[in-house]
């Protein structure tokens, strides 16, 4: 692959990563569930793994749950807490693993109001605020979003949330939880879930230079969850499944990675090449645009229309010059579905039908850039 933008779709997996996960492969492969010696190491291994993911959240080991990755994390934490006759709070610009449980549960008698964004991609505290009902249980909203990298008010909106709460208890109305799914925003912003006030969150270890097939739902402890799947007592009853042990060592591995100090110059890294991208555009007399706001996003991910161009074709074109980036989110490109984030921002079909998502990352090159750049001008004339 001469030049790879799409670590929003997923990530390589670091090299200390894969280091930490091999002896979880032959050596130490016990089911952390028997009681034998071999078992009892496994079950250190995923214990001293869920300690180090209670630090990167700042919580307690008890309050980490070890799932297959954040499509079940999001449906564990909206299906495990929502009944029918509820009232659930979400936005109209979440990834598909959150939109479509929320309307699966509308045919089951759970009523759902989906906030609207403005142009920039943001979601709006008063729709949250205007859309509470006595019923409301849960607020599910997205910290970065997938495809514009835009950074949601989650502090702000747990604050809210907060404020509303210490009015419900004098009414006598339940509290309304708070989750995030902050996949994109795992390897940007902060995770501390005291400083964010969320009582559930959703991360996943392929978006951070961890393994696929593993995530967590962190859930704060004293949150009336249910479970969804049902076998054994695994994850304190909250996910049965014998664990995905190499790839929970390989995902606490990686917020390893993200707490050291060499981290916050990975991010500047990401920010310098992603400002030489778009210089280069600019340079090159490329007619494109952005999309969304470019003050409040990560600098991996950057939405771009180029001026009427389709973005299925250029895709197409882009991937036989061997390079790899997506239309929207990598879950709904391959169809000729708009994207449900950019039509929410009420841009228009020209510039929603012309949009690439470019997702940069840790290992991406001046010379990808060049090389994209060269590509894509050569594409357009
Ligand atoms: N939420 C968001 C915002 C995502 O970007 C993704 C991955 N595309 C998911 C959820 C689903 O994560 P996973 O692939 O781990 O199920």
């Amino acid at each position: 692959m001469k030049c790879y933008f799409d670590y929003a779709a997923t990530t390589p997996v670091d090299k200390q990563v894969v280091k930490a996960m091999m002896p979880y492969f032959f050596d130490c492969f016990g089911n952390p569930s028997s009681v034998h010696q071999l078992g009892r190491k496994s079950l250190a291994a995923l214990d001293q793994s869920r300690v180090r993911v209670a630090n990167f959240l700042n919580c307690q080991p008890l309050e980490v749950i070890f799932t297959s990755g954040a499509t079940e994390s999001n449906n564990l934490a909206i299906q495990g807490l929502v009944k029918k006759g509820d009232h659930i709070i979400s936005s109209k610009i979440e990834h598909h693993s959150v939109l479509s449980v929320c309307q699966q549960l509308e045919k089951r008698g759970v009523e759902v109001s989906y906030v609207d964004v403005s142009q920039d991609g943001l979601v709006d505290l008063k729709s949250i605020e205007q859309s509470i009902k006595d019923n409301t249980v849960l607020v599910s909203i997205m910290y970065v979003n997938n495809e514009t990298g835009v950074i949601q008010p989650i502090k702000e909106i747990g604050q809210l949330i907060k404020n509303i709460n210490n009015q419900r208890k004098k009414s006598g109305l339940k509290s309304i939880y708070f989750h995030t799914d902050a996949v994109q925003a795992a390897y940007y912003c902060s995770l501390d879930v005291e400083e964010s006030g969320v009582d559930l969150l959703s991360f996943s270890g392929h978006k951070i230079y961890g393994p696929k097939g593993v995530g967590v739902l962190y859930k704060k402890s004293g949150v009336d969850l249910s479970p969804i799947f049902f076998g054994g007592h695994q994850e304190f009853d909250f996910r049965p499944g014998t664990q995905n042990l190499a790839g929970v060592v390989g995902l606490a591995k990686a917020v390893d990675l993200i707490l050291e100090k060499k981290h916050a110059q990975a991010i500047a890294g990401i920010k310098k090449i992603s400002e030489q991208l778009l210089a280069g555009l600019k340079k090159s007399g490329i007619n494109f645009s952005l999309n969304g706001s470019q003050k409040n996003k990560v600098s991996g991910i950057t939405n771009i229309s180029f001026s009427s161009r389709d973005s299925q074709q250029l895709l197409i074109k882009l991937d036989l010059a061997d390079i790899a980036l997506s239309v929207g989110s990598a879950c709904s490109s391959g169809s000729l579905e708009k994207s449900h984030v950019l039509q929410a921002m009420n841009l228009s079909d020209e510039i929603i039908g012309s949009s690439l998502r470019l997702s940069l990352g840790y290992y991406t090159t001046p010379k990808e850039i060049v090389y994209f750049i060269k590509t894509i001008k050569s594409i357009l004339a």
